[in-house]
């Protein structure tokens, strides 16, 4: 198992959104609360401006990301055309923030011979939508590496990966010292390119309850 050359963004604040309603086409799952079907036209109005570059929304699921524009900036024409981007708002006034909502997205994989944690509903499948998100857990590997089958890393510098939890950038190494110069908090770490065969889809235990949902 080779490294790719590739890393993924993950956040570094968290947010609240005023108001859920509305942001997905089918609304909330009632059972996991994640957002079923694509995003709306509704922009994301905060109830507080947080400070990180990538922020991740709480309160609902799934975490949708938000981006500075600072970070946004360091993006290549070509990179921004992986996107729709929206303006996001807090309490109805203009902020630095966008959320970039993917055009296309390459899901995570499992590894033969891997454990899927199910403590603390770290691996799951929805009883009613059906989401599965799950963590590998892999002898020589950290803990909750990003695992991706080898043929479905596009040719593209930029390319958007889908973690069962949230949708998340990830870039070839070369192209991350232009993110860091322009925001030097943001978190990068390292995605794992397995071998088609070694790939696999785990069925993780069907859940009812959630412990994120009140
Ligand atoms: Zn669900």
């Amino acid at each position: 198992m080779a490294d790719t050359g590739h890393c993924i963004v993950g956040y570094n604040d968290e947010a609240r959104v005023s108001d859920y309603e509305g942001l997905f086409e089918g609304g909330a799952c009632p059972v996991c609360r994640f957002g079923l079907g694509p995003r709306t036209a509704r922009n994301i109005d905060l109830a507080s401006l947080p400070n990180g570059s990538v922020c991740a929304l709480g309160g609902c699921y799934p975490i949708l990301l938000i981006y500075a524009r600072d970070f946004v900036a360091a993006l290549t024409d070509s990179e921004r055309g992986a996107f729709s981007m929206r303006e996001v708002s807090a309490n109805g006034v203009a902020t630095d923030y966008v959320e970039l909502v993917a055009r296309e997205t390459v899901a995570v994989t499992g590894v033969k011979g891997a454990e899927y944690p199910t403590a603390f509903q770290q691996s799951w499948t929805c009883s009613r939508c059906g989401r599965v998100k799950f963590v590998v857990e892999k002898a020589g590997y950290p803990y909750d590496s990003v695992f991706v089958s080898a043929d479905a890393i596009p040719e593209t510098h930029l390319f958007v990966i889908d973690d069962g939890w949230r949708d998340r950038i990830a870039l070839v190494w070369s192209r991350s010292p232009a993110f860091v110069a322009a925001a030097p908090d943001i978190v990068l770490d390292p995605i794992v390119a397995l071998p088609p065969a070694e790939a696999e889809l785990p069925s993780p235990p069907v859940e009812s309850e959630f412990d994120w949902v009140f």
